[in-house]
């Protein structure tokens, strides 16, 4: 006699069951762990069980857009929050914790909730009715995968997480870097979105840079591949850089570094009015709606984060670079929401059904937590009647969940940490060295006039 059924009880579960109990709403939350069944990286049976780092990352709400959630959170009564506050252990201006407190400490306010009840099950087809909150994450079982596959088309549903890392536009230098398509193609197809037919900022590298590069890619450091990865295929679309750069010299000069058809305007002459071909190309195509996040095309890789960070400011343009996020590739499930969920999380071919937490194309634990935070809100007020003031699109809430639904690049849709990039620019007179309180500050208002309207 549930009113919401939640399917997952990790991070986002665990947060959107929260917010329904406390509102005394019926909840029924069905957890796999427990009942014999683990993923691929959970070692327990603890709701909430943090598989990988013990932390929330930086607690800093002033310069930081995940501290900045984290306040957004604790404003909105999250109890990942409340239990990370308990389980805290010191790590500076991160918010890490004891990963064993932290999961005990969200089990047993969940388990206190009269309205709620945990039972440890796995399930494999999606409701046919009820109102229903998917968060079953990364990891989804198999099953259940098959059954969202099926609704929503296997296409949608990626299995496999290729991701090339994305750049600030703010970073890179164009005095270096320049704006074009190949052949100026795509001009007309450009023209119609806005565009004015330069759609991908390119850097050049001569021989001599790029023969380095490359033989920095072999030489990185990369990351193992886990055992339970290992049986995961490439597809040939998200092949690893440092994979292709191993096929031989041209591989890459042929593949995502190929020069043809870019003119360089830096290195015209008067011979070459409009520029020559450089020997090599790094292409950064627009990622995000607001311009202010690119991602490096075709440059999926498995180098370790602190290599990529190294090897990749040797490309010229990049030297400044700073990184929304870093590439990587491990198995996933995630959705490609923004063409398949309405601006309520909801599936909008069977709106009864609600995902949250990674499994919509978050990435992180807060992130995760939070987009299950607002599930359970949406949810509450969904049942009640009330309408749903969406979180301000100033707020990390707002940034975050407009991302998901609908501003992000459905074509090129990959998990995304929370980063200022997702939120609307702020004045461009104000300085770089206050720009992220200049975010923070503007989130903290808007946030603060948005929560007394919560359900
Ligand atoms: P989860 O926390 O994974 O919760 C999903 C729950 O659903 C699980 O408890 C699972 O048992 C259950 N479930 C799955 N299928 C079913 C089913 N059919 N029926 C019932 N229950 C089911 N993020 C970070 O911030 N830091 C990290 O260090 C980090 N490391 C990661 C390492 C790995 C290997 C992976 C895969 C991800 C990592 N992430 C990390 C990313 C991500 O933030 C976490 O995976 C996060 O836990 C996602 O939250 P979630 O609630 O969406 O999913």
């Amino acid at each position: 006699d549930h009113q919401v059924h939640i399917i997952g009880g990790g991070m986002a579960g665990s947060e959107a069951a929260w917010q329904l109990a406390r509102r005394g709403i019926r909840v029924k939350l069905s957890e796999m762990r427990g009942s014999g069944e683990r993923t691929p990286a959970h070692q327990g049976d603890g709701l909430a069980e943090l598989v990988c780092s013990n932390s929330f990352r930086s607690d800093d709400d002033e310069k930081n857009a995940v501290g900045l959630l984290h306040h957004e959170m604790r404003q909105c009564g999250s109890l990942l929050m409340a239990a990370a506050e308990k389980a805290r252990v010191p790590a500076g201006s991160a918010l890490a914790v004891d990963r064993d407190v932290f999961s005990a400490e969200v089990e047993a306010a969940l388990a206190a909730q009269p309205t709620l009840t945990i039972v440890r099950e796995r399930i494999d087809i999606l409701p046919e009715t009820g109102l229903t909150i998917i968060a079953t994450g990364p990891l989804t079982a198999p099953a259940l995968a098959g059954s969202i596959g099926a609704m929503t088309g296997a296409d949608s549903l990626a299995f496999f997480d290729a991701i090339a890392p994305i750049v600030y536009r703010e970073s890179i230098d164009m005095d270096v870097a320049w704006m074009a398509s190949r052949w100026d193609k795509g001009a007309e197809a450009s023209l119609a979105m806005g565009g004015d037919g330069r759609d991908y900022i390119n850097c050049p590298m001569n021989r001599a840079q790029y023969l380095a590069f490359r033989e920095e890619l072999l030489a990185g450091d990369k990351t193992e591949f886990k055992e339970w990865e290992a049986s995961t295929p490439y597809f040939d679309g998200c092949m690893p850089i440092e994979v292709m750069a191993a096929r031989g010299e041209e591989t890459l000069r042929f593949g995502p570094m190929k020069p043809v058809g870019l003119d360089n305007p830096h290195w015209a002459t008067a011979e070459h009015p409009n520029g020559r071909w450089p020997y090599a190309v790094v292409q950064l195509r627009q990622d995000n709606k607001l311009g202010t996040l690119w991602n490096m095309v075709g440059f999926q890789t498995k180098l370790k984060h602190a290599e990529q960070v190294r090897v990749f400011r040797t490309i010229p343009g990049l030297e400044q670079a700073e990184f929304a996020r870093l590439g990587g590739l491990h198995r996933n499930t995630f959705l490609n929401s923004p063409t398949l969920l309405d601006r309520q999380l909801r599936l909008k071919s069977a709106p009864h059904i609600r995902f949250a937490g990674q499994i919509t194309g978050c990435e992180g634990y807060v992130e995760s937590g939070a987009v299950g935070l607002l599930a359970g809100l949406m949810a509450a007020a969904e049942l009640t009647g009330q309408d749903w003031p969406a979180p301000p699109r100033t707020t990390a809430l707002g940034a975050l969940l407009a991302h998901i639904t609908g501003d992000a690049e459905a074509e090129s849709y990959q998990p995304m940490n929370v980063n200022f990039g997702l939120f609307p620019p702020v004045d461009a007179s104000i300085k770089k060295k206050v720009r992220k309180e200049a975010y923070t500050g503007r989130a903290k208002q808007d946030l603060a006039q948005w929560v007394p309207a919560l359900p």
